[in-house]
């Protein structure tokens, strides 16, 4: 016997506006709504809507709306409805709970807790309209001292860099878990905007090799798509160790989102799950990081940087000191609230993090330990605005990833049902009949507004700051204080409090 599950959301139609034009029937792949051809009326099934809110926003009278249920069980401070439902299914399944998205729970989020400084008569502000203002930035190793020969050329040899025009690059996010469309907005916006898209562990389509030169492509654990002419298609290689959203497990790809084509690019049988393992099973220490490290950089000449990225978690600065001695030339740290295809919720909302304790942590160690300059650190997990991006690289990151922020520029309205394989707005899924509905034309370009806006916010608050490049805000901690912090968190974060003076 299966409990009947009351659902956490309802349609709501107005009768009085509805004009059975059957839009929201034919444009719901849950089957959510249907007509009666008894009463000439819509109905709608509550229990199938995962409130992505396509039939809201396409309605042509604006007769819908969606509302959160306000069925209730009795009361109980320590068992919610939530709770409650959760061990109904999983008494109904006896499964593992899936999730997507990044974590949805109330927990602090400190870039909130954090003001920026602004100047005031001395110092002044420069004003990004009329002064130049630098944001263009390279990812890579540092030389410790330029060393120039007799004549004054430059004696050093470079470490292979990533320059990018923006300090923001779009996240790793597989073909499979994502549409061809959604990869191929991407894979533009990053183009216009001489920045980088990240292929996540799902290899990378035939048809976007030509964005080679702005596309980082990812060896995760289950090495999906790994071949030679990938890793020598792209400008950086990036290890996946760990994911914010799934911290100490692999990555799984539901068998409804392997499609034929999926299936080609990530080398893997067609509508099986994808579990790829929890652990690389060739890497056990740093010796044997450092040993995959040089595999790649040996088999892309050394032209390439190589970014490892981690999951934040508790010893994310110990974890981080051992990989800029691996060689790695980038760390790419994923905090606890980002986002997923597919997680078990139990995961996504109970283990690892915040990114901004974990940056913190991560750069005093490397400076402390006088290899900051080794690595530079891009941080991702819940980028929601320019003003994270400015704080995150004020707290010590080279430049952020975003992932969710660019999904919801595509039209992703977070209803968290990606692993189902049957996003309504053609983002993640590969039903032909859905992928068609993000026209690759327009996502490209939202993503590029998307990005030039927080580029000139970014510029903005700098020169707020006085500060005319990204490089001279980068770990300048004085520019930020907290407010609503205890002790124990402005120490982790390394910030003075609001109203503590310079
Ligand atoms: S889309 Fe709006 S007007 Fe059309 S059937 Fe649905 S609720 Fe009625
Ligand atoms: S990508 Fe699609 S399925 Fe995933 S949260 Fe966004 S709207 Fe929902």
């Amino acid at each position: 016997m299966n409990m009947y599950i009351q659902p956490d959301y309802e349609v709501v139609r107005d009768e009085s506006k509805c004009i059975a034009c059957r839009v929201c029937e034919r444009q719901c792949a849950n089957l959510v709504h249907s007509f009666d051809p008894d009463t000439g009326k819509m109905k709608a099934d509550s229990t199938k809507c995962v409130n992505c809110h396509r039939c809201v926003c396409l309605c042509p009278t604006h007769a819908l709306k969606i509302v959160k249920s306000d069925d209730t069980y009795k009361i109980n401070a320590n068992w919610d409805n939530q709770t409650i439902n959760e061990v109904y299914k999983q008494a109904n399944s006896g499964g593992v709970l899936l999730s997507s998205m990044g974590n949805p729970k109330p927990y602090p989020v400190y870039w909130d807790k954090m003001l920026v400084n602004a100047s005031q008569v001395t110092n002044p502000p420069i004003d990004p309209l009329r002064e130049p203002m630098e944001t263009q930035i390279y990812l890579g190793k540092r030389s410790a001292k330029i060393e120039r020969d007799k004549k004054g050329r430059l004696k050093n040899t470079l470490s292979p860099q990533l320059k990018l025009q923006v300090p923001i690059m779009f996240s790793a996010m597989s073909y499979g878990s994502i549409s061809y469309n959604a990869h191929e907005s991407l894979a533009r916006a990053a183009e216009e905007l001489g920045t980088f898209y990240n292929t996540g562990e799902g290899g990378l389509h035939k048809d976007f090799y030509r964005y080679g030169k702005n596309t980082i492509v990812q060896v995760a654990s289950g090495r999906f798509g790994v071949f030679k002419d990938y890793l020598q298609s792209a400008a950086a290689i990036e290890i996946k160790m760990g994911q914010g959203a799934k911290p100490g497990i692999g990555g799984h790809l539901p068998g409804a989102k392997i499609s034929a084509d999926v299936s080609e690019t990530r080398m893997i049988p067609q509508g099986v799950d994808a579990i790829s393992p929890a652990p690389h099973h060739d890497i056990y220490s740093i010796e044997d990081l450092r040993q995959l490290v040089d595999s790649l950089k040996e088999v892309t000449e050394y032209k390439k940087p190589v970014i490892v990225k981690i999951a934040a978690v508790h010893n994310a600065a110990a974890i981080a000191s051992g990989i800029a001695r691996s060689g790695a030339d980038i760390i790419a740290i994923d905090g606890y609230r980002g986002g997923t295809g597919a997680a078990p919720t139990r995961i996504r909302d109970n283990v690892g993090i915040p990114i901004e304790l974990a940056l913190a942590q991560v750069d005093q160690r490397l400076r402390d330990e006088g290899i900051r300059d080794e690595v530079s650190l891009v941080v991702g997990g819940s980028i929601r605005s320019s003003a994270d991006v400015v704080k995150a690289i004020a707290m010590g990151a080279d430049a952020c990833y975003i992932g969710t922020a660019a999904l919801l520029a595509l039209g992703c309205h977070l209803c968290r049902t990606c692993h189902e394989g049957k996003c309504n707005w053609g983002i993640a899924t590969q039903r032909p009949d859905l992928v068609k509905r993000l026209n690759p034309d327009i996502g490209y370009k939202r993503l590029v507004n998307l990005v030039t806006a927080w580029n000139h916010e970014i510029q903005e608050m700098m020169g707020g700051m006085g500060i005319n490049s990204v490089e001279a805000l980068r770990g300048n901690r004085l520019m930020l204080r907290g407010i609503g912090l205890t002790d124990a968190e402005l120490r982790i974060l390394g910030i003075r409090y609001a109203g503590e003076s310079m």
